[in-house]
């Protein structure tokens, strides 16, 4: 009978997929991305623009060597949709533009962003829409708030929100509300009462909450108050690398139940628990020169020699990370959630938004089959969507 076996077959017995080039991996994730919309959840092209001088300074649709996106990337990485970041200060709650101003003029770019270059870009306000678009070769926007600091404590001001098409709220950003805790506060409070109506305002208007940048407590009330699924826009696994941002395998373990996502972050600091450790060292000397009253150039300038010799993540830890959330909360709920253009390191290997197509290679070349690859791409968060706006139309 094995003499029978044609030659193919018999190479492919001798050579698993495993041990494929890593070059035909990257060629079966370009065919799947393809066929299923890759969805990151959170990219911060929208202020990287604006501190740029606004959509005027900068050509999105060539090559922009200083940003990580730009369309030409993101087209080579097969981005089928990205929920762009409204990010909101935390800084705006003491002075400048009030948050809610800052907020709007956020979406309006990410608007205008998206006009401005109609034969790749189009807006998306539901799961349908990024599956148009998608038939018809464009890259979906969606609008993700960041800092519930935005709405000014007025569920009015979240249902305009609402009606402007943002499609999740990360409840904080680093400095706690009234009404939720930051991951960095030392505070253990989670929501409060009016947190909880925010949740539930949330879940009748089909706005996704985010629990990126939430401490546990609130990320334990959150689960316990909505009726709706919930994401992590741009969170790791604690589990792997023991940052506050990522997610705990505790709260892990309840995504099932609640059918969210978690998507991975790619902030080496946030990935690699080696960065971490010296992300953690540099902060406390850097503290330690200002207590001794060193001037603010001297801690910039030691700063800046610290993170060249600072250790580098890796594309492996990323995949490590996606391995792990499909262990703990299963297949069904483990995302992709960049943070491109909002971190200023990046793994080796994962650059910036061209490279998706090299993760999902890791992927396929760890094993993992066409199906689940295309959970992680996109299916699983359009799945979230959907059932946001399930719940929403029955209330
Ligand atoms: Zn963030």
């Amino acid at each position: 009978m094995f003499r029978r076996l044609p030659v193919a077959l018999l190479l492919l017995s001798l050579y698993p997929s495993t041990r494929l080039p890593a070059q035909d991996f990257r060629a079966q994730a370009l065919r799947i991305l393809k066929t299923v919309p890759l969805i990151d959840g959170h990219n911060d092209i929208p202020d990287a623009i604006r501190v740029r001088g606004g959509l005027d300074s900068v050509d999105f649709a060539v090559l922009q060597p200083k940003l990580m996106s730009d369309i030409p990337k993101l087209r080579a990485g097969g981005v089928g949709a990205q929920f762009w970041a409204a990010y909101v200060p935390v800084t705006t709650m003491d002075s400048g533009p009030h948050p809610a101003v800052y907020a709007l003029e956020q979406i309006d770019l990410i608007k205008r962003l998206c006009a401005k270059y109609p034969r790749d870009l189009a807006m998306a306000y539901r799961a349908a829409d990024v599956e148009r678009n998608f038939t018809a070769g464009k890259i979906s926007c969606l609008i993700g708030i960041e800092g519930g600091h935005a709405i000014e404590n007025s569920l009015g001001a979240l249902r305009m929100f609402a009606a402007l098409g943002v499609r999740y709220i990360t409840l904080t950003h680093w400095r706690s509300l009234s009404w939720a805790t930051a991951s960095t506060d030392t505070a253990r409070r989670g929501l409060s009462p009016f947190g909880r109506d925010v949740v539930h305002e949330m879940n009748r208007l089909g706005i996704v909450v985010d629990l990126s940048h939430v401490n546990d407590a609130t990320m334990s009330d959150a689960l316990h108050t909505t009726r709706a699924p919930l994401m992590f826009s741009h969170s790791s696994a604690r589990a792997l690398t023991g940052h506050a941002r990522d997610v705990p395998d505790s709260i892990l373990k309840l995504m099932p139940a609640n059918g969210g996502i978690v998507m991975v972050n790619f902030n080496p600091g946030f990935v690699s628990e080696a960065v971490r450790v010296y992300e953690d060292s540099m902060e406390a000397r850097a503290r330690a020169l200002r207590a001794a009253g060193r001037d603010a150039a001297v801690v910039t300038d030691s700063l800046r020699v610290w993170a060249a010799r600072a250790p580098k993540a890796t594309l492996a830890q990323v995949a490590d990370h996606i391995d792990h959330i499909r262990a703990v909360a299963g297949v069904d709920h483990v995302g992709l959630g960049s943070d491109f253009d909002g971190i200023t390191e990046v793994p080796v290997g994962l650059e910036d938004v061209s490279k998706f197509p090299d993760l999902i290679a890791e992927l396929l070349r760890r094993g993992w089959s066409e199906t689940d690859v295309r959970k992680v791409a996109g299916l699983n968060v359009l799945r979230v969507l959907r059932a946001t706006e399930q719940v929403a139309a029955k209330r």
